[in-house]
């Protein structure tokens, strides 16, 4: 894909996750992508990639106001205040209509914006946003002297919609660290490829170079696409791709990932996947996706939004007429339940909920990105945070999958033969066993054909290798060739091999379990996980002895795929009520378990694509440890959302309950709102942080 198409297809990605916001969400903050603060995560996506697209026109752009000019206003508007004050206090004959126009010049600058923005909406037919709710509260607040009875209140008018301003601000800045954090994940995309051409080198964009193509990468530059290694040493940055900033030592002849920073030598990369297939790419496309997978609380705000503040809005009307009706002098009541209704539609306003909500997942999801886990959406951040069985694939996933060779015991012919023979099976194959047989045979480019190669998944792998069918596998394998295979009470996986149906012998290898695996299980179940299984197509010996090790609770062996499947699917009736399954594997043959589990682990670094695709959350290093720390903070986010959402409504409650009973002012029905506000977005920046 070339890059202006990457490009127009990420802007299309982000449109459409704004627009899906947008259609839920009764509340400006969320639907308008317009003023300062009110660009979410993911119009501050857009835009940032429609900056490098000069030719699409950024009509958006001309009303933004940057949380520096916004704190300009405020200040402006917050001096102007003051002096209307002092100049009211001063000339205390001044008529009504001069105080007012005295207040009118610092309450424009406070909120011209927010009028404009309340205007357009009602233009869109959409009236019941907060910027609506300010400026009939604001505009109430100016007039209410000029009724008759009414006590005016030019000062805390103004004062209301500057503190609106001030939240406002808050909301800008925290947005803005969040959706950083993210962006920081975006600048893994490199802007220009260094292609060798005829001996020369030209620099042009990613999306022009071709698989195959020779690449030159120089020391401080992001690697552009994903390749192997021709020439030259280096140690490269992984930074953003795994969280770690250890650096790797790399040498010709090993792969290279996109998205890495190549720190001190030069480096000559054969391109082996295109940019649009590239690990950075890929990376990109998961993250700007994440927005339009809702968690539970973010749908039942924006719900809970919707259905609320029109309720709200007729409520205020209610208070402000009714009442006076029936008690007597309507003239002289009035002025009084007017403002008490504006009052309350202040303190009503729902933003902290809408505004803070969300902004507590994106910051969840900005923390274990820092921690190099990548989670595709808030809706697994709920289901994350529930775990209560966690499922375990074996080879790939607790072990390295990199088997050494320990012994080969031919049968009727030699060792070099046999092993021979199953490094060429092995050809085509991407299972980690066959990786490790044809490292260890080596010298692969021998002539031989290998023809119909046929891989069964979970079983072993048949070829015609100069004529003759070998199979490579497991005991199935040799059952279902008819093979008359010899047991061996050796440790470690058993790999059998038969020439035309009749026993060839069998060659040993073994596996190293990860490092950090028992760590792993002993986090999970720190965390409260009550049950931790590994599911595997390997022998029960390996099986028992992998689960000893590292702790797990539970195991089953010589498991074919469909078998994992079943397996899955009877843990799954087994799970605490309300508590989910996650199934964590490197997807090679278990991306239908990955698909099926609550949420799905896959490795990033050593998993298939098709893994990563299936998974809903891929850890970048393959470090199963990982895992307990990403549920802390899935917790941890989730902590902080209700934590949110029972004070904004506890505090609102109450103030509107005195609010209607006419025992709450003006500047306790501004906390109310904008301050509740404040707290909430501090609060939900608090998900950032990335040590747990
Ligand atoms: P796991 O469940 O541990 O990830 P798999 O389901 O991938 O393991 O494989 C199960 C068993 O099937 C292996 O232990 C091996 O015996 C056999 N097997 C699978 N693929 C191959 C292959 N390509 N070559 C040889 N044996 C294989
Ligand atoms: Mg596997």
């Amino acid at each position: 894909m070339r890059r202006e198409e990457q490009e127009a297809l990420d802007a299309a990605v982000l449109k459409k996750a704004g627009e899906e916001t947008e259609a839920v969400c009764g509340c400006a903050h969320r639907s308008s992508g317009k003023k300062t603060g009110h660009g979410s995560v993911e119009t501050d996506l857009h835009k940032k990639s429609a900056e490098t697209n000069e030719n699409e026109p950024d009509d958006d752009d001309e009303d933004e106001m940057e949380p520096k000019q916004k704190l300009v206003q405020i200040l402006v508007s917050a001096a102007l205040l003051i002096a209307a004050a002092a100049i009211d206090h001063m000339n205390p004959g001044f008529p009504m209509w001069a105080r007012f126009l005295i207040y009118l010049v610092p309450y424009l600058v406070a909120g011209f914006d927010v009028l404009k923005e309340a205007g357009e909406s009602i233009g869109n037919g959409e009236i019941f946003n907060e910027d609506f709710l300010m400026c009939i509260a604001t505009i109430g607040a100016l007039l209410i002297g000029f009724v008759p009875g009414g006590k005016e209140q030019f000062a805390e008018a103004v004062f209301v919609m500057l503190f609106f301003q001030v939240g406002e601000l808050f909301e800008g800045i925290a947005e803005g660290n969040s959706s950083r954090a993210i962006s920081q994940m975006l600048d893994i995309r490199p802007d220009t490829a260094n292609l060798e051409k005829n001996g020369e080198i030209v620099v042009v964009s990613p999306g022009d170079v071709a698989v195959g193509d020779t690449i030159v990468i120089r020391p401080g530059e992001k690697v552009p696409m994903d390749g192997v290694i021709l020439e030259g040493t280096s140690s490269l940055d992984t930074v953003a791709l795994t969280g770690e900033s250890v650096p790797r030592d790399v040498k010709a002849g090993d792969p290279i990932l996109s998205g890495c920073v190549n720190q001190s030598g030069v480096l000559r990369v054969k391109v082996e996947k295109a940019f649009g297939e590239s690990t950075a790419s890929k990376i990109l496309e998961l993250v700007q996706n994440a927005g339009a997978s809702k968690s539970k609380s973010e749908k039942f705000i924006s719900r809970f939004a919707k259905v609320y503040t029109p309720i709200v809005v007729f409520a205020a009307v209610v208070l402000a007429f009714v009442p006076p009706l029936f008690t007597g002098n309507f003239g002289t009541n009035f002025a009084t339940w007017l403002l008490r209704a504006l009052t309350f539609l202040i303190v009503s306003c729902p933003c902290a909920l809408v505004v803070s909500v969300p902004l507590s997942f994106f910051g969840g999801i900005g923390s274990a990105s820092k921690n190099g886990v990548l989670i595709k959406g808030s809706s697994f951040i709920d289901a994350l945070a529930k775990a209560d069985t966690v499922v375990f694939d074996k080879t790939g996933t607790l072990t390295k999958g990199v088997f050494e060779v320990t012994a080969l015991h031919p049968d009727k012919l030699d060792e070099h033969e046999l092993l021979h023979l199953a490094a060429h099976v092995e050809r085509y194959s991407t299972h980690p066993i066959a990786v490790s047989l044809r490292t260890a045979f080596g010298h692969e480019d021998d002539g031989c054909s290998v023809e119909h190669v046929e891989e069964v998944a979970g079983q072993g792998i048949r070829a015609v290798v100069n004529g003759k069918t070998v199979c490579v596998g497991n005991t199935k394998m040799m059952d279902a060739v008819g093979a008359k295979w010899k047991s061996c009470d050796e440790p470690g996986t058993i790999i059998h091999v038969s020439i035309d149906g009749v026993y060839a012998g069998h060659i040993h290898i073994s596996d190293v379990e990860k490092p950090d695996a028992k760590k792993a299980i002993e986090g999970l179940k720190a965390e409260g996980v009550r049950r931790t299984v590994m599911l595997t197509g390997d022998r029960e010996a390996v099986a028992q002895r992998v689960a000893k090790d590292i702790g797990i609770d539970e195991y089953h062996a010589e498991l074919l795929p469909a078998d994992k499947v079943s397996q899955v699917e009877q843990l799954m009736k087994k799970k605490r009520s309300g508590g989910t399954l996650v199934f964590v594997g490197d997807g090679i043959n278990d991306a239908p378990v990955l698909a099926r589990a609550d949420v799905g682990i896959a490795m990033g670094a050593m998993g298939s694509d098709a893994a990563i695709e299936a998974a809903d959350v891929v850890l970048m290093d393959d470090q199963p440890s990982k895992i307990a720390r990403a549920v802390r903070i899935a917790r941890r986010t989730l902590r902080i959302s209700k934590q949110n959402i029972v004070f904004a409504i506890a505090v609102k409650v109450a103030i509107l309950v005195l609010a209607a009973a006419g025992l709450a002012p003006m500047w306790l029905a501004v906390f109310g709102d904008t301050g509740v506000l404040i707290i909430c977005v501090l609060n939900s920046t608090r998900t950032l942080r990335a040590g747990i």
